[in-house]
């Protein structure tokens, strides 16, 4: 094969849709200006478009990353009720990480049984909810381990929270079903620096009084996320690439455009007869992060390193799976255009053939 040009399969900050590099040339300018109130508000109203955000519920754009809001989250809505407890769905590394730092602020219950790995979700029938909890929190995708939620968890009415940050924007979501959702833009909706969270108005107010006062979701809804200097230019990146999933055909267009892209990746997996193999339960394999192993189950890693190689030679960087986990990730977020995984399959099949 020849090489084109650089492909980015990686898992975050991503690949930005090419459409948006020719106004990457942004003037500086105070976050107090009339311009950028400009820039924020349309950043705003293209999400509540995007995403049918019901009117009830407050958009804002944070700094401190989706790590951040694994404090943020706690430090806001664990006082929701006295108990001070939530329950936490962990399915992978980001939601493990999140139950963790929610274990300062209040008591935490991890509603499966532990997982021995990280390769399915665990039947909803062996959930067990607690009913005062605060809220129930999940990671919509976990992006180390390929996981990812098709379905919306039933919490019997307690306040649902999801870490959307790396399927964000990938597909429809109907937001009036979750008392929280928060997602850094760097994978689907823009560059590293700004974390956007949408919450419920009359979830805001309760914040921990040790809630740091930036986090704070009624202060900075209060101040339309100015409390103070916000990620300026985050947060114009993210509007021209909102501007380009509404140009594009909208959540909906995405999520048909990555149902196609993973399917390629995933059709080519499941007829490579175990050459490639991905540990991951069909009924939660993620469209955005495909982890898979070469040669045999627990992966070769000669193999891996040579294919590695060999992509890296093409222009198709970022496949190597998360330090973790080891073996492949294939990143497709929506600004990885169907012809760029259709030359990462042709890669994988010549390399098959090669191999096998
Ligand atoms: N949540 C998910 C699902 C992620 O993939 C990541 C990072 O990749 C994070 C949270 C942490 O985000 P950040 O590095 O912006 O703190």
């Amino acid at each position: 094969m020849e090489k084109k040009q650089t492909i980015n399969f990686g898992a975050g900050p991503a690949k930005l849709p090419q459409a948006v590099f020719i106004f990457l040339l942004h003037p500086e300018m105070s976050h107090r200006s009339a311009d950028f109130s400009k820039i924020i508000n349309t950043t705003e109203n293209l999400l509540r478009e995007l995403l049918n955000v019901p009117e009830n519920y407050k958009i804002l754009f944070l700094q401190g990353g989706g790590s951040g809001q694994f404090s943020g989250v706690p430090l806001n809505l664990i006082g929701l009720k006295e108990d001070r407890c939530a329950d936490y769905l962990v399915t992978g590394t980001w939601s493990a990480r999140a139950a963790k730092e929610a274990e300062k602020y209040g008591k935490v219950n991890v509603i499966h049984p532990k997982l021995d790995s990280y390769t399915k979700i665990p039947d909803s029938s062996t959930w067990s909810l607690n009913p005062s909890a605060s809220y129930v929190y999940y990671c919509c995708n976990e992006t180390v381990h390929g996981v990812e939620f098709n379905f919306i968890p039933d919490t019997k009415g307690v306040v649902l929270v999801s870490d959307m940050s790396s399927n964000f924007l990938s597909r429809p979501v109907d937001v009036s079903k979750f008392g929280l959702i928060f997602a850094g833009a760097q994978k689907n909706v823009g560059c590293a620096g700004v974390t956007v969270v949408i919450v419920r108005e009359d979830l805001m107010g309760k914040a921990l009084k040790e809630c740091p006062i930036i986090l704070d979701y009624q202060v900075q809804a209060g101040n339309n996320s100015l409390y103070n200097t916000p990620p300026c230019f985050s947060i114009y990146i993210m509007g021209l690439v909102l501007e380009w999933i509404k140009n594009n055909g909208g959540a909906d267009a995405m999520e048909r455009l990555n149902v196609q892209k993973s399917n390629i990746i995933y059709d080519l997996i499941n007829h490579s007869n175990g050459f490639y193999s991905c540990p991951v339960d069909m009924a939660c394999r993620s469209r955005m992060n495909i982890p898979f192993r070469i040669g045999k189950k627990e992966g070769d890693e000669n193999l891996e390193k040579l294919f590695l190689d060999g992509a890296s030679k093409l222009g198709m960087i970022s496949l190597k799976g998360h330090r973790s986990v080891g073996g492949i990730r294939a990143s497709l977020y929506n600004a990885v255009t169907v012809e760029d995984v259709k030359a990462l399959a042709a890669y994988m099949e010549e390399f098959f053939n090669n191999h096998q």
